[in-house]
C-alpha cells in the first residue's frame, strides 16, 4: 500500500505492483536493457496511481494551471490523477495516422489557457512533445512538463521546467555489444 507521497519510494512502487521489468528487452531507441519500466501495470492500481498523482501535483504547487495534459494512452490516468490534486481539468491527446497527436473534440481548450503536460517516462520525450503541440495548436501555453521517471539522462529540454518524481539510469546496450544477447538472454520486446 502506498503511503503519502514523499515517503514514496518510486521505484519501489514500480517493482511492489510487478512493474520493473528485469530480463532483456528492445528498447523503441533500439537499444537493448536488462529493465524495463512499465508504468502501465503500476497505474492500474487506483491506490498507486492516487499517490503518484498526488506526488505529481505536489511538484507543481507553485503554477497555476488550466489543464493538465497527457499522451493516450499512458498519460491519461497520469494527466487525470495529477489534475485531481491540483484542482484543474484533464485532457490527453492521441495519435493522429500521420504521426503527429490531436485534442479531440469535446475536450475543451481556450486559447491562453495554462497547461502542465505530463508523461509516466521520460527517454527522449518525442510523446510528450507531440502533445504540447496538440494542445499548443488550439492556442494554449505550455508551462511545465512533469513525468514519474526522468530516464533522459538530463537530454530532455521542453524550453519549460521539467521536474520529475525520480531519475533513473539504466544500463542500455547497443545489439552489437550486449551481454545479455551474449549470454543468449531472450529478449523481449516492449
Ligand atoms: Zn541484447
Amino acid at each position: 500500500m502506498p503511503g503519502s507521497i514523499g515517503e514514496v519510494d518510486v521505484l519501489q512502487m514500480y517493482r511492489e505492483t510487478g512493474a520493473l521489468l528485469e530480463g532483456h528487452f528492445l528498447l523503441r531507441s533500439g537499444r537493448h536493457s536488462p529493465m524495463f519500466l512499465q508504468s502501465t501495470t503500476l497505474l492500474q492500481h487506483p491506490l498507486y496511481a492516487e499517490a503518484v498523482g498526488e506526488g505529481m501535483a505536489g511538484l507543481f504547487e507553485d503554477l497555476e494551471v488550466d489543464f493538465v495534459i497527457g499522451p493516450a494512452m499512458g498519460g491519461v490516468v497520469l494527466a487525470f490523477v495529477t489534475a485531481k490534486h491540483l484542482g484543474s481539468r484533464a485532457l490527453f491527446a492521441e495519435k493522429e495516422p500521420q504521426g503527429g497527436m490531436y485534442v479531440r473534440e469535446g475536450l475543451t481548450i481556450r486559447p491562453g489557457e495554462r497547461f502542465l503536460a505530463v508523461e509516466d517516462v521520460i527517454t527522449t520525450g518525442g510523446s510528450v512533445q507531440r502533445a504540447i503541440a496538440a494542445a499548443r495548436a488550439k492556442g494554449a501555453e505550455c508551462i511545465a512538463v512533469g513525468a514519474i521517471v526522468d530516464r533522459s539522462g538530463g537530454r530532455a529540454d521542453f524550453g519549460v521546467p521539467f521536474r520529475t518524481l525520480t531519475t533513473l539510469e539504466f544500463p542500455t546496450y547497443d545489439p552489437a555489444d550486449c551481454p545479455l544477447c551474449k549470454a543468449g538472454v531472450p529478449l523481449q520486446e516492449v
